[in-house]
């Protein structure tokens, strides 16, 4: 979301004359894009607004003109007080709903010395102001269609930073895809803190929910392959679970965060679904696709969790077998209710519980790999890769595979027989011929058949 949010500020900033570099050091003007989900990332800011200071401070020596230093995103928005207190060289601090009044900021911040400081969560929707993205967004590009978060999970900043669930309007969406698809994009991410529980009203007037609304994005011609993120399993529509069976566009990935396997644990986090609803859900799931691959996210060391609470988050893992996962060790979050539970754990025990989790999260990421050497998979090249004649794109089921291959290839599908798997990556030789979506082969092997056991 950070990412898409920084592309969608430089479209608003394009037409006052800024445009993108690599490197902050001498750039006119610097934005920090920042996250609060844990409290490592929000720490992160203050030590590098200490190097970007020492840049600023350069430029103006060098009377080079002067460096407007700016923090966005929900640290912004949660900590604009003390960013500005604590660092006063700071000439902007604005939240994630307020780019698209950058202009303004921007004139004021050049005018006054002094932070300012926009923290609103304005009653327009940032999206009916932004203009239209000026730059192609690259073959695999971001598209955010619903942000914020009512749900209020007990250790989750979300609801307080992003504010209010809010869904985009399909036909903006539909215009924006089609825009993406005409400037060279062939995969769309559908974003959200919630994607989908996204909907809204249809341009025929009726209700749309994220399940038909992939199945118009699915109409644009030119545009192979989409996908979502992040769900919750409470969204998960039947329409949305037949669309992974119907739709050839929609790759067979899910990310579908499960945050624990201990009901207990799960209630404490106010998640409103017990570990069976989960495993219910991916079963209808894989029956709708047998292929799917699944992701998540895990927090262990929630305040209270027992030895046995986390047994089950693992006895959880090993029934679903991930094929990629993300997992955290709890992190208290001011202003969230689980940050003033009594039963916060030390950090060895959370440290231990996640390495635990980790090795065997890592060992059905490597399995699940090791299963492709040998097959054929249709890689859509979207970057050109860090080795002179390489090309880097992903599989249907997200993994990252590299292959030699002529530029040519970029933005197209090809068929890549995979020599190599690793954890993060696979490596391929490029084959004869290329995919078309209707053609993608089916992978009769998934789910791995016998989930893995835990290995802690
Ligand atoms: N909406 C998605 C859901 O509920 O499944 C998750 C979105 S959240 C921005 C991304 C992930 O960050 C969460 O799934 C959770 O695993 C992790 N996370 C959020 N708050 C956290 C905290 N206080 N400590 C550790 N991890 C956290
Ligand atoms: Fe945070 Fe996701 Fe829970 Fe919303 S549903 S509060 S974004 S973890």
């Amino acid at each position: 979301m950070n990412v898409y949010d920084s592309a969608r500020m430089a479209d608003v900033l394009a037409p006052l004359g800024y445009r993108p570099v690599d490197e902050p050091d001498g750039a006119d003007m610097v934005i920090l894009n920042t996250c609060h989900i844990r409290e490592k990332a929000a720490e992160k800011v203050f030590s590098e607004l200490g190097r970007l200071r020492r840049m600023k401070d350069r430029k103006a020596e060098a009377e080079d003109g002067r460096m407007i230093l700016a923090v966005a995103g929900c640290v912004a928005q949660a900590e604009g007080e003390e960013i500005v207190a604590r660092a006063p060289f700071v000439d902007m601090v604005f939240g994630p709903q307020t780019y698209h009044t950058l202009p303004e900021m921007v004139a004021k911040a050049s005018r006054a010395a002094g932070s300012v400081l926009n923290t609103d969560f304005p009653a327009e929707s940032k999206f009916d102001f932004l203009p239209e993205e000026t730059a192609s967004q690259g073959v695999s590009a971001f598209l955010a269609v619903q942000e914020g978060c009512d749900k209020f999970c007990t250790f989750c900043v979300v609801p307080y930073t992003r504010g209010a669930e809010f869904s985009r309007p399909a036909a903006q969406i539909l215009v924006e895809a089609k825009r993406l698809v005409a400037g060279g994009t062939r995969e769309i991410n559908l974003l959200g803190q919630n994607v989908n529980a996204w909907h809204g009203d249809g341009p025929d007037g009726s209700s749309w929910a994220l399940g038909r609304l992939i199945r118009e994005l699915a109409e644009i011609d030119g545009l192979e392959r989409i996908r979502y993120t992040t769900s919750h399993p409470r969204d998960m529509a039947d329409d949305l679970i037949r669309a992974h069976a119907e739709v050839p566009q929609l790759m067979p990935y899910l990310h579908l965060p499960v945050q624990a396997g201990s009901d207990r644990i799960l209630a404490a986090m106010n998640r409103k679904h017990t570990a069976d609803d989960y495993r219910r859900l991916v079963d209808r799931l894989r029956t709708a696709k047998p292929d799917l691959a699944m992701s998540g996210d895990f927090i262990v060391g929630f305040p209270g969790e027992s030895d046995a609470d986390f047994a089950a988050t693992l006895k959880l893992v090993s029934d679903i077998g991930y094929a990629q996962a993300y997992s955290f060790k709890y992190s208290s979050r001011p202003g969230t209710p689980a940050a003033v539970d009594g039963g916060q754990l030390p950090e060895d025990v959370k440290e231990a519980r996640l390495s635990a989790l980790q090795q065997l999260l890592n060992a059905q990421q490597v399995a699940f790999n090791h299963g492709f050497i040998g097959r054929s998979v249709p890689v859509l090249f979207d970057r050109i890769g860090r080795r002179n004649g390489q090309l880097l794109g992903r599989s249907p089921w997200m993994q990252s595979v590299h292959a030699e291959a002529n530029e040519r290839l970029l933005g197209r599908i090809v068929e890549v027989r995979v020599d190599a798997a690793l954890a993060n990556s696979m490596a391929g030789t490029v084959a004869t011929g290329e995919f078309t979506t209707a053609s993608f082969p089916r992978n009769p092997s998934f789910p791995p058949a016998q989930p893995l056991e835990a290995s802690a």
